[in-house]
């Protein structure tokens, strides 16, 4: 199993293309967020720019969440492509780089570690609100909360105090 790619015999005739798979074991990933994961499928391809390189692929895998609402641990699968340019650290500043422009990640290193690289794409593609499927129907507190803020009718401050004032009068009458 490939896991790392001298880019130094990246030439620009053709883009080298590696498929290989990275065991959970040798990635880095927060226990917090992700308590499992399945080895990952990559597909990669790198072609040489006249500076950086252009990195595409595929990652395939499953991580264990845990999700938001009911608080159980689920598998999420992930299937995702992925493109961003590698260019190094000199482009920060002189550089031209536009942000229409595909993703560009910053390194200086001849070394590619494919470990690393479906690390990043793998925490890229983590929900924000983990669900353990889509009818997940225990609420979560918090969402509950601004549900039950959001419903409350919006009157003017102006008519609250004067329903007051209204009130106090026809009592005491
Ligand atoms: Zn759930």
């Amino acid at each position: 199993m490939k896991r790392k790619v001298n880019l130094n015999e990246v030439t620009a005739k053709e883009p080298i293309k590696i498929d290989t798979e990275i065991q959970s074991s040798i990635m880095h990933l927060p226990e917090e967020e992700v308590s499992k994961a399945s080895s990952f499928k990559l597909h990669i391809e790198i072609t040489k720019k006249p500076v950086g390189y252009d990195l595409e692929g595929n990652i395939k895998g499953e991580v264990e969440l845990t999700c938001s609402r009911c608080n159980k641990k689920y598998m999420h699968k992930i299937d995702k492509d992925f493109k961003y340019k590698l260019l190094p650290t000199s482009e920060i500043t002189g550089g031209e780089i536009k942000s229409s422009e595909l993703d560009v990640k910053f390194s200086d290193s001849d070394v590619l570690d494919l470990a690393e690289v479906v690390e990043e794409q793998i925490m890229l593609n983590l929900p924000v609100k983990p669900l353990c499927s889509e009818n997940c129907q225990l609420p979560n507190v918090e969402e509950e909360e601004e549900e039950v803020e959001k419903s409350k009718p919006t009157v003017d401050k102006r008519w609250e105090k004067l329903k007051i004032l209204k009130d106090k009068f026809s009592k005491e009458k």
